[in-house]
């Protein structure tokens, strides 16, 4: 029975690439995204097996170049071959070996995702990853990897979900990195691989939560000694792996934990989110990762927001910085519900920039307002507030809206540039506001309100969350009919205490 437990465990520890990772560094990740992105077009809506990824690739490779070649992936593939069934067979022997760790790794970081037609989990399909992997620069590609490698979870990642030993996989959304950051942060020392490794090289099925697993692993690790042979024999004397003459299991040569799950931290290393110190192979917190907890926000929060700054930062096509927004749409909706801090902040900052901060860039200025607007409008499910009608599909994929400033967003309203301030439109609704005579829009905002989509308590959110309204502010809104005679006095004396 013990022994069976001793195996199983083992056995659930994600069995990560390994090749692969002799000599890594992130370009390497590049160019998977770059070759993956090549062959885009070969992807039927089931997706591709690994093998058949191969056979099109081998073809693709065999007529075309790609922009930036990489020697060392190339050389997996034997151009000689041109019938389907040699090159499946060279993907089955060793050469093949070498591309199915590449591929694990592309698994493992969610260049390819598990397909989501039938159940075949055998099955892959590019992610959005994979074209932003391809169109941004090597010079955020670091920052962009650990924001990945920080997101990877069980829920996704194919890469950690085939697991062998576990036919029950729950919906458990674990992230092993996020994990084992917030393990080092508390325990405030070192760690050793192995413990990571058993804490968070498997998700723990007895338990239901990421929180729950990073807590059953702080109250086992608060009282391990920091050596690695006195945490086996303590792991194991809980474990109670030991045979009938007492002495403890011993591990074969690949089925140490720390072994099987290395992978994860050279690539947190590669990107900066832990010290991984060979010599005595202890890991640490990095003084980016501890800056992640230092503030009251979330750590997801506070890696969102870098991410979006270097974003901001680049000097090239506005395509990234929106997919980068559009593809993280979901984890901002969460993260505005999970932490009103990340809204605040984003609005603070837009605000800032409307008015008294000075603007740094012009470009800056507007990707910073574009989050806002998307913000809003992921908020609005992308339906006008006004008349929830459709209106047609855009180049994004969302139904067409637009955002309106209800106190405008110019010098002679200063409406701020806030998401309290933000109502979503179709064009039709939203013309209808700046042009319609004035009766027909006294009338539009009476049904806003009646609905909902105006409400009193946003402007008094406006006082109370960000300190921004004005009595002006009041004035306007008091004069467009937007509020009543009540409401407009309510929130002087709201702004007055
Ligand atoms: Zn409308
Ligand atoms: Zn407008």
């Amino acid at each position: 029975m013990n022994l069976q437990s001793f195996n199983r465990f083992h056995n659930e520890v994600f069995n990560l690439p390994r090749d692969s990772f002799s000599n890594f560094d992130i370009i390497k990740v590049k160019s998977l995204g770059e070759y993956l992105y090549s062959v885009k077009s070969s992807f039927p809506i089931e997706g591709l097996s690994l093998s058949e990824i191969y056979v099109e690739l081998h073809f693709f490779l065999q007529n075309n170049t790609i922009e930036n070649p990489n020697a060392d992936f190339e050389a997996l593939f034997d151009f000689e071959l041109t019938e389907i069934n040699d090159i499946k067979g060279n993907y089955r022997d060793n050469q093949g070996r070498k591309f199915r760790h590449w591929m694990e790794l592309a698994s493992l970081l969610e260049l390819l995702s598990n397909t989501e037609f039938g159940n075949n989990r055998s099955r892959r399909v590019l992610s959005s990853f994979t074209e932003e992997i391809f169109l941004i620069p090597n010079s955020i590609l670091k920052t962009f990897l650990r924001d990945k490698i920080l997101s990877i979870n069980t829920l996704n990642s194919s890469g950690l979900s085939n697991l062998n030993s576990f036919e029950l996989y729950r919906n458990l959304n674990f992230r092993p990195a996020m994990a084992i950051l917030k393990y080092l942060y508390i325990l405030n020392r070192p760690c050793t691989r192995f413990e990571l490794s058993i804490f968070f090289g498997r998700p723990d099925y007895s338990l239901n939560s990421e929180d729950e697993i990073i807590e059953n692993a702080i109250s086992i690790g608060r009282d391990f000694p920091s050596n690695r042979e006195n945490q086996i024999e303590l792991f194991f004397e809980r474990m109670g792996w030991k045979d009938e003459q007492g002495n403890y299991y011993k591990y074969s040569a690949s089925q140490q934990p720390y072994f099987k799950f290395n992978a994860f931290f050279i690539l947190m290393d590669a990107v900066g989110l832990i010290d991984y110190n060979v010599n005595d192979s202890l890991v640490s917190l990095t003084e980016f990762s501890s800056s992640l907890f230092s503030s009251e926000t979330l750590p997801e929060t506070v890696e969102l927001e870098s991410l979006l700054n270097e974003v901001e930062q680049l000097d090239i096509n506005d395509d990234i910085a929106s997919k980068v927004t559009k593809n993280r749409a979901e984890l901002i909706a969460e993260l505005l519900e999970a932490d009103q801090d990340f809204l605040n902040e984003a609005n603070k900052k837009a605000s800032a920039k409307s008015g008294t901060v000075q603007i740094s860039s012009q470009s800056e200025r507007l990707r910073r307002d574009e989050l806002i607007r998307e913000i809003s409008k992921q908020k609005a499910l992308y339906v006008c507030q006004g008349c929830n009608q459709e209106t047609f599909i855009d180049k994004n994929g969302n139904n067409f809206v637009e955002s309106h400033h209800i106190i405008e967003y110019n010098t002679k309203e200063e409406g701020p540039d806030i998401l309290q301030n933000l109502l979503v439109l179709c064009p039709n609704c939203h013309s209808r506001i700046h042009f319609a005579r004035i009766d027909i829009v006294e009338q539009f905002y009476s049904r806003l309100r009646e609905t909902n989509a105006i409400t009193l308590d946003q402007f008094k959110e406006i006082h109370t969350k960000l300190n921004m309204l004005k009595t002006k502010h009041i004035e306007i809104l008091l004069k467009k009919s937007i509020i009543s005679e009540e409401e407009s006095t309510e929130l002087l004396e709201l702004i007055a205490e």
